[in-house]
C-alpha cells in the first residue's frame, strides 16, 4: 500500500496529473541550501495539504455508496472548503460542523456557500455530539453519510503525506540533492506523521521537524505519536524493517517554541515575515500556518547553527488565508 503511488481518480479527475508539487529553490541570505515545495500549487480548489489528503478520502467515498459527505472545522478551514468543493462536484450535500467561537466570514467560509455546502455552528463543547446527532439523523432518514474527521485527520490523511515523502525522495534522486532537515506547519499532526511513516518506512535519517502552530507538548507531540502508530498497525505490520517504538519516538519532533500567542493569533514579526517572502519570493504565506512555520523554522535553523545543511520547507497552502489578511 504505501508504495503504491499511481492513483486514479473516479469522476474524470487523474491526481498523477497534480503531483508531483514542484520543489524550488529560494536565495537566502543566510542558508544556501533553502528549498520549498509548493503544495499549495496542487492544482485543486487552491490546493494545500488538505487537498492532497481531500483527494484521498474521496477515492474512498467514490468506491462506496456514500451519498453525503459531514466533517468538522471552522469558517478558516482550509479542509472545510476543499471537502466542499469535491462533493460539490458530485453533486453531494456536503455537511459542515463548526465551533461558533471561530465562524467570522473569510473566503473560506465565502466559498464554502458558493460551493453549497451546510455549515452548523454550535459552541465547541457541544461540536461532538452535534456531529452524532447529525450522522444518526441522516442515516435515519436512509442517507449514507461519510465521515471525515476534522483536517482530514486519520490514516487516509496520513498515507497522503506517505506520498508527497515518497515525492521528495524522487526528487533528490532525479536532482542528485539530498535534504538533511525537512520543516512545515504542523496541527492535527497528520501531515507529520505521513512524512514520518514515509521516513521509517525507508529508513532514513532525515530530520522532520513540525513547527507547532496551536497545540502545545506534550500533548501535540502525544497526538502525532498516536497517528504514526495506528498508521503503522494498519499498513506496516509485515515491514521488513521491523519499526521500533524507539525509533517512532526519535524520529517524532514536534516544537512549540514558535506558536506566538495561540492559534490563529498572529504578531508583527509573523506579518513581517509574511511581507518579505512576498517581496523576495512572490510567495504568499499565511498568518495561522505557513507564515508561523517558515519564521520558525528560520529561528531554529539560526539557533542551532544549521545554515550549511539542505533544507525543506513543505508549503502546506492556506492561500486563501493569504488573502484574508491583505484585508
Ligand atoms: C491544516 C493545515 C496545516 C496543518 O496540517 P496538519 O496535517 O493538520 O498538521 C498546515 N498548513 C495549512 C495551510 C493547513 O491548512
Amino acid at each position: 500500500m504505501y508504495t503504491e503511488n499511481i492513483r486514479w481518480k473516479k469522476n474524470d479527475m487523474k491526481t498523477t496529473d497534480f503531483y508531483p508539487t514542484p520543489v524550488v529553490h529560494l536565495s537566502d541570505d543566510d542558508i544556501s541550501g533553502l528549498y520549498v515545495k509548493r503544495e499549495d500549487l496542487i492544482p485543486y480548489s487552491f490546493g494545500g495539504n488538505k487537498a492532497r489528503k481531500a483527494l484521498l478520502f474521496f477515492d474512498e467515498i467514490d468506491a462506496g455508496d456514500y451519498d453525503c459527505v459531514v466533517t468538522y472545522g471552522s469558517s478558516h478551514s482550509n479542509h472545510c472548503r476543499v471537502i466542499a468543493n469535491m462533493a460539490a462536484k458530485r453533486n453531494m450535500p456536503c455537511i459542515l460542523i463548526g465551533p461558533s467561537e471561530v465562524s467570522d466570514e473569510t473566503f473560506n467560509s465565502k466559498l464554502m456557500q458558493v460551493l453549497k455546502a451546510k455549515q452548523i455552528t454550535v459552541p465547541v463543547e457541544k461540536v461532538s455530539e452535534t456531529i452524532e446527532k447529525k450522522l444518526s439523523e441522516l442515516r435515519e432518514q436512509g442517507k449514507k453519510p461519510f465521515f471525515i474527521a476534522g483536517g482530514g485527520h486519520g490514516n487516509i490523511g496520513t498515507q497522503a503525506y506517505v506520498d508527497c515523502y515518497e515525492e521528495i525522495k524522487q526528487y533528490e534522486k532525479a536532482n542528485g540533492i539530498r535534504f538533511d532537515h525537512i520543516f512545515f506547519a504542523s496541527g492535527t499532526g497528520t501531515t507529520q506523521a505521513g512524512l514520518v511513516c514515509g521516513k521509517l518506512l525507508r529508513g532514513d535519517d532525515t530530520k522532520i521537524i513540525g513547527i507547532s502552530i496551536a497545540r502545545r507538548n506534550p500533548r501535540g507531540r502525544d497526538v502525532v505519536l498516536d497517528s504514526i502508530r495506528e498508521y503503522l498497525d494498519e499498513y506496516a505490520k509485515d515491514h521488513p524493517h521491523g519499526i521500533s517504538e524507539e525509533q517512532i519516538q526519535d524520529s517524532t519532533i514536534f516544537l512549540d517554541d514558535y506558536i506566538a500567542d495561540g492559534y490563529g493569533k498572529e504578531n508583527t514579526e509573523v506579518r513581517e515575515m509574511i511581507k518579505e517572502s512576498l517581496i523576495r519570493y512572490g510567495m504568499p504565506l499565511d498568518a495561522t500556518y505557513t507564515g508561523k512555520a517558515f519564521l520558525g523554522m528560520k529561528k531554529y535553523i539560526k539557533e542551532h547553527s544549521l545554515e550549511n545543511n539542505n533544507i525543506l520547507f513543505i508549503h502546506t497552502g492556506g492561500t486563501p488565508l493569504f488573502f484574508d489578511e491583505l484585508k
